[in-house]
């Protein structure tokens, strides 16, 4: 019943995007395989993921697609974390806490550090 629910409010999204002037794709989503959109600013959309897409020109694998996007998840996931600790790091007194707490610190650097490299 849900399922139904989540296909009209897709529908009705993709039907918005092409009144906003944007314009369907042959490509689907890597990851929801709901049909993709091209805005007007040129950026690819998924009206299923409701987020922007890294379009990958005809040729590239499907893999690709999917790292380009686990890869920009990881970067604001990661930052996110550093954000999060940074916070958590300020009002912490306990040593043995702050001692984890910058462990954890230094593993969300380094993948953050990681991500980026690989963006590169
Ligand atoms: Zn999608």
């Amino acid at each position: 019943m849900s399922r139904d629910r989540d296909e009209a409010v897709r529908m009705k999204r993709m039907v918005d995007l092409l009144r906003s002037g944007a314009t369907m794709l042959a490509d689907v989503c890597p990851i929801c395989n709901s049909p993709l959109f091209k805005l007007k600013s040129g950026d690819v959309y998924c009206p299923g993921c409701e987020k922007r897409v890294v379009f990958v020109k005809e040729g590239e694998d499907v893999a690709k697609t999917m790292q380009i996007q686990v890869i920009g998840e990881l970067t604001s996931t990661a930052s996110q974390k550093l954000m999060e600790l940074t916070n958590m790091a300020k009002y912490e007194s306990d040593v043995d806490r702050l001692y984890e707490l910058g462990r954890c610190v230094l593993t969300w650097l380094e993948i953050f550090e990681r991500v980026r490299k690989l963006q590169a």
